[in-house]
């Protein structure tokens, strides 16, 4: 039996957003950019705030009663990201920087482990720049080749030859849950099963998934999971990788310096137990506070109902933008999230972005670091739309009358 979500008091969380009421060009902003960086709420500032003020110092450090309670509350926060994705255990999750760094470390050390001369690394058509690069850094590296999972007219990853793709040369796939340009949800608890039935371990990139899916690593049986502080309303400077335990056990570390050693001779190194190992200095401890906060933040809204609001949007957006002449909206796919790009007849999408800006219409223009897609769809950029949870209709009526705006200015 499925009970009926009771909708997002929206009105109230926006109170939580002082950026929406301050005028920008005259003008109340309207944020539809989340998928480039969310807005922060104030409870979540607040947080960091308070960590910053009262109860700072370093972690993992020293018998001060202080720096216990600092690495006390960094704790906390893996428990809340472990919670969050229901990872088995917190040694699981490992901070970065953000996504980047998080395929990078995987890239980095499972790949130089396991990646060698004609070895292939399996990526799919719809990866952003940070899930492409650092594999290619690998492969030429290594003498390893980069294979492609196409994707079809729609936006959706064409599977029926993947097993064909899957070779036994292949040591890794990566994928994104969801694309940052076209929204797509990628079916990747088939895919990791379909991968894992030949044996290859699976990456997924989840920045623009945990903001508005629920994410359960669990079932979906990642190996690798990577996903950014700062698009979960969250501070910049904080990431998560999860992974496997026996994959992260097995693979060497990838900075070296304090925090991350068991011992140091002259000798050498022993290596602390995950997560250590992968942490080498001092971490972004506010940081962490300020993310397990956002956590705490979207989890008190639900996931679920956040993913329904959002739907909505979408929903309505898609059918409003599709009413104009001469706009064309990037991507289909049937299972969708949150996010919506298109392309108008004869304007550049930095054009139409810098005419919404200046209505106070805060959109991305350009190829939002997914080149190879732009290539796929013939075109070099596009202007995206990006709903979140503050997000309201009033929001994408201003959207529409922006770009009935723009065309008028260039009709
Ligand atoms: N992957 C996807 C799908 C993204 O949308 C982004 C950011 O836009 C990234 C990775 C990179 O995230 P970050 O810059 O936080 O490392």
């Amino acid at each position: 039996m499925t009970t009926a979500l009771i909708p997002l008091d929206v009105p109230r969380i926006r109170q939580d957003f002082p950026v929406l009421t301050t005028p920008f060009h005259g003008k109340p902003v309207v944020y539809l950019d989340s998928a480039v960086s969310s807005l922060t709420p104030l409870p979540v500032v607040a947080r960091m705030g308070h960590y910053q003020s009262f109860e700072h110092t370093n972690v993992h450090r020293g018998v001060s009663t202080l720096s216990q309670e600092a690495t006390d509350r960094f704790e906390e926060a893996r428990e809340k990201v472990r919670a969050f994705i229901n990872a088995p255990s917190t040694r699981q999750v490992i901070w970065t920087r953000g996504t980047t760094e998080s395929i990078n470390l995987v890239a980095q050390t499972f790949g130089r482990q396991k990646i060698h001369a004609g070895d292939e690394i399996l990526l799919s058509a719809m990866e952003h720049h940070s899930d492409i690069v650092p594999w290619q850094l690998l492969a030429e590296d290594r003498g390893a080749r980069i294979r492609v999972i196409p994707m079809n007219d729609a936006g959706e990853l064409i599977l029926d030859n993947l097993e064909d793709l899957i070779t036994d040369r292949t040591r890794i796939l990566g994928v994104t849950h969801v694309s940052n340009v076209l929204g797509t949800i990628n079916p990747v608890k088939e895919i990791i099963r379909r991968a894992h039935a030949k044996g290859v371990p699976v990456l997924v990139d989840g920045a623009q998934a945990v903001p508005h899916i629920p994410v359960d690593v669990t079932d979906l049986d990642a190996d690798f999971y990577a996903f950014s502080g700062h698009k979960l309303s969250g501070p910049t400077g904080i990431g998560v990788l999860y992974g496997r335990k026996s994959l992260l056990e097995a693979m060497p570390p990838w900075h070296g310096g304090g925090s991350m050693i068991l011992s140091v001779t002259w000798e050498g190194t022993t290596f602390a137990a995950i997560p250590g190992k992968f942490e080498a200095g001092t971490p972004p401890i506010a940081q962490a506070i300020g993310l397990g906060a956002a956590i705490d933040y979207v989890r008190a809204l639900g996931l679920d109902r956040i993913a329904a609001h959002e739907h909505e949007l979408l929903a309505y957006a898609t059918e409003r933008l599709k009413a104009i002449p001469g706009l064309r909206i990037i991507g289909e796919a049937r299972e969708k999230a949150s996010v919506l790009s298109f392309v108008l007849e004869g304007i550049h999408p930095h054009d139409i972005g810098s005419i919404l800006d200046h209505a106070g219409v805060v959109v991305r223009a350009g190829h939002h670091c997914a080149q190879p897609v732009m290539t796929r769809f013939g075109i070099p950029a596009t202007t995206r739309a990006s709903f979140a949870y503050f997000n309201t209709r009033a929001d994408v009526d201003a959207l529409v009358s922006g770009i009935l705006n723009v065309q008028e200015i260039f009709s």
